[in-house]
């Protein structure tokens, strides 16, 4: 349900801004990490101040519920029966499968969410996530049961939307600098993961598949293609190592899923420009927003997005959700004074 215009306004959103995204913020980590260049594996490797937090289960529940109703109390209200009525099987368990999901029943009885929680920050952001779900699942269900499923283009609207008002809340309540820049720096390199690399493997297999048309490609062709988009997106301060020319081969999608990898750069895109607006103080947003997640699958997103003044179709729109990642620099910029 997503048109090739779409796409590509997306595409050309985010390649336009790699230097004012990942360019910048590998900068700011080199510095961080005490290094004149940096090696791929450099990338995600943890910052020195990281700090090893344990929240405990009330103490999660207490701060995600506090971020949702910082939205609208009746965010906090969908969420709660979910810890109090026992939807919610958080444990970590001999034989118990990993990951998470919120996953509805039928549509007349609630959903339920699996965690496996251990307390790091990542878990409350993923209880976060998957109460977004639970929410959004509990709000579609009133579409009856061939409506309720929401489109994959919204699919992890209300899930990205609860991390980022729990990440919100964790920010404001930062105890000093050096918590604020960890925050930051974390969600920073999330979403440059989540937009700027998809968006760079997309681009990746457009380059490929338009090379394989005119004739048969080399494994030194493949090659030199991968390292092209890995130089544009990643930045000048990145060397690779002899050999990472294979590495596009660690993308399952390219064989299994093609051209399925621009969903997560559109998923996350797509809340950050609608987070901005709401960020904004636009009149109503709230109401708009449990309508459009009440709407479950049963409108296009084209619809869904024309209350709050957006259309995904204009480069406009993705600049942004991108806007904000650079708000996030900016400050992280500042913060070396
Ligand atoms: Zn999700």
């Amino acid at each position: 349900h997503v048109e090739p215009e779409v796409v590509e306004a997306l595409r050309n959103a985010v390649v336009a801004a790699y230097p004012r995204l990942s360019h910048r913020y590998y900068a700011l980590k080199a510095k961080w990490l005490g290094l004149e260049r940096l090696q791929v594996w450099d990338r995600n490797a943890p910052l020195a101040l990281q700090e090893n937090r344990i929240f405990g289960w009330e103490e999660a529940r207490d701060l995600v519920s506090r971020a949702y109703a910082g939205f609208h109390p009746d965010l906090a209200k969908l969420a709660e029966p979910f810890f109090t009525q026992g939807w919610i099987d958080a444990a970590v368990k001999e034989g118990k499968a990993p990951g998470a999901f919120a996953h509805p029943t039928v549509s007349d009885v609630h959903p339920y969410i699996m965690l496996n929680y251990l307390g790091k920050p990542r878990d409350v952001m993923t209880l976060a996530h998957e109460l977004g779900h639970g929410v959004h699942q509990r709000l579609a269900a009133e579409q009856g049961e061939l409506l309720s499923a929401t489109p994959l283009t919204l699919a992890e609207t209300a899930s990205v939307f609860g991390e980022m008002l729990t990440f919100r809340t964790m920010l404001a309540e930062a105890k000093d600098q050096a918590a604020r820049k960890v925050l930051l720096a974390g969600k920073v390199e999330d979403m440059i993961n989540t937009v700027v690399r998809q968006i760079a493997f997309y681009d990746f297999e457009c380059k490929l598949h338009a090379a394989r048309r005119e004739g048969e490609l080399t494994p030194e062709d493949i090659g030199a293609l991968w390292m092209s988009v890995q130089a544009q997106s990643l930045g000048p301060v990145f060397d690779y190592m002899e050999g990472y020319e294979t590495f596009w081969a660690y993308i399952p999608h390219f064989v299994h899923s093609p051209f399925y990898v621009y969903a997560y750069a559109f998923g996350d895109g797509l809340v950050n420009a609608l987070y901005a607006v709401y960020a904004e103080g636009a009149p109503g947003f709230e109401d708009k927003y449990f309508d459009m997640l009440k709407a479950g699958g049963s409108k296009h997103h084209k619809d869904l997005l024309a209350p709050f003044g957006l259309d995904a179709s204009d480069p406009a729109f993705w600049d942004k959700g991108l806007s904000m990642i650079e708000g996030f620099i900016d400050e992280l910029e500042a913060m070396e004074g």
